[in-house]
């Protein structure tokens, strides 16, 4: 019974009510007793009534306020479902449409009411039908819905285009399979990015490749006429062809300082050019950290005596043995040192080393002009230099710390880098205590 017929039926009782208690005072004489107790029953039977009849009437006005609430939502989402940008179907579990959004009609060039009751299979590529048929005979054993299967998609009269397909099936109580949500999605943007980003990628390598080989190739030709003009440079130097005048030495002088400087680019070319073909030969053995240290300090003695700068090394610990290639790690210390007296002034500057992690860091710390904070993760990539060419730090090829960093990957240790802008830089170099050739060093790690 509804509200309205309720109301009514407890309008009529009242009326019923009042016509007996109309009658009981005619008749109050004759029954007085009974009748005025069953009137009064009846009273508070009503009164009851009224209040349900009241309750009833809130349950009706909360109810009908969460239908129209229930509409709105359905009526928000049908018009998302219709509006949305990607094509939206609803099929039974065999794919066959029910219900499909205006976008899904677009992207299929079928009207949307035309549609309802096609199988989905025959807007799919041919040789993608295989499977799909077989998706939906696994359907039972999803877990989770099919996400971003890339398809070929092919419109009813026009050509076929890329999509991404994603289906979630919807389960009953009963978890059969009552229906399958499709969302469509048109890749052909994204796929043409793809493919034009994967063809400047290419062309990027190959000019890459090109610019390495070249660069390989001068610098192998540049190498031994410069080897010529350096050796014949130092015997004129050296009073081999005669006695030469302070006129005609300092020329020589500024001839062979240039001359050196040109081979150290060069060389440093074609180091990173092996590097990069994994050409450079690696060669592994136990070292004694304390030994390769003392080695050092003889081998840039003369650098540290021109330098006129104060060196103090601590190495007295930990005597720890590596695995590693002594001759590279010492070629990437010396570049370290080499920098630290380049960028320094006055001052001085420290070689330690100590136990850290599973491995060994040295440490090269100066005291000189340091390296600005934004400049920190540039200095390890090729040829970028950060300071002012006009000091004496303008002598350099700007290839160092890339030829450092990628040794170090060689041979599966790292590099980090602290340092504050006219107060120094401390170099921290990571190798593994029982470091193997080639293990990879995830970017990341490397600074
Ligand atoms: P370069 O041949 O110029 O020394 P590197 O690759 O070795 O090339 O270093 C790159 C740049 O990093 C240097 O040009 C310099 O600006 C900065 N740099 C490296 N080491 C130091 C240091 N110890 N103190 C200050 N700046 C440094």
């Amino acid at each position: 019974m509804n509200q309205d017929g309720f109301s009514r039926k407890v309008e009529d009782l009242q009326q019923r009510l009042q016509s007996l208690q109309n009658q009981q005072n005619a008749t109050l004489i004759r029954q007085p007793r009974l009748s005025t107790e069953v009137l009064e029953e009846l009273s508070i039977a009503l009164e009851e009534l009224h209040v349900t009849q009241e309750e009833l009437r809130q349950q009706n006005e909360e109810l009908i306020a969460a239908r129209q609430a229930v509409e709105a939502e359905r009526q928000r989402y049908q018009e998302l479902f219709e509006f949305a940008p990607d094509g939206y179907l609803v099929t039974d579990a065999q794919g066959v449409i029910r219900e499909a959004n205006l976008a899904a009609a677009t992207l299929l060039c079928v009207r949307q009411h035309r549609l309802v009751g096609k199988p989905f299979i025959v807007f799919l590529a041919e040789d993608e039908r295989k499977t799909l048929r077989w998706y939906l005979t696994q359907l039972q054993q999803w877990t989770q819905p099919l996400r971003e299967w890339e398809v070929h998609l092919r419109p009813h009269g026009s050509v076929a285009f890329p999509a991404a397909v994603t289906i979630a099936p919807v389960w009953n109580p009963q978890r059969t399979i009552v229906a399958l949500r499709w969302l469509l999605r048109d890749i052909t943007v994204r796929k043409q990015t793809e493919e034009a980003l994967k063809q400047a990628k290419e062309a990027a390598e190959s000019a890459d490749r090109t610019k390495s080989e070249f660069l390989a190739t001068m610098s192998h030709e540049l190498r031994t006429p410069l080897g010529v003009i350096l050796g014949y440079d130092t015997l004129l130097l050296e009073g081999a062809f005669g006695a030469l005048t302070t006129e005609q030495l300092r020329p020589l002088r500024r001839m062979n300082e240039n001359a050196k400087e040109l081979l150290d680019l060069i060389s440093a070319v074609l180091d990173l050019s092996r590097l990069e073909k994994g050409r450079l030969p690696i060669e592994i053995r136990e070292v004694n950290v304390h030994d390769l240290l003392v080695e050092l300090k003889d081998e840039t003695q003369g650098l540290q005596e021109q330098s006129g700068l104060s060196f103090r090394w601590r190495l007295a610990e930990p005597r720890s043995l590596l695995r590693t290639d002594p001759g590279k790690l010492k070629i990437v210390l010396k570049n370290l040192i080499g920098n630290a007296v380049k960028f320094t002034e006055q001052g001085s500057i420290s070689v330690t080393v100590q136990h850290c992690g599973e491995g060994v860091e040295i440490c090269v710390t100066d005291s000189g002009i340091g390296i600005p904070q934004e400049a920190l993760a540039v200095i390890f990539e090729p040829f970028r230099q950060v300071h002012d060419a006009s000091t004496k730090q303008n002598k350099g090829t700007g290839l160092g710390l890339h030829i450092v960093k990628r040794l170090l990957e060689l041979l599966g240790g790292s590099i980090k880098v602290e340092s504050e802008v006219g107060r120094g830089s401390t170099f921290r170099v990571w190798m593994p205590s029982l470091s193997k050739p080639g293990k990879p060093v995830k970017p990341d790690q490397a600074f």
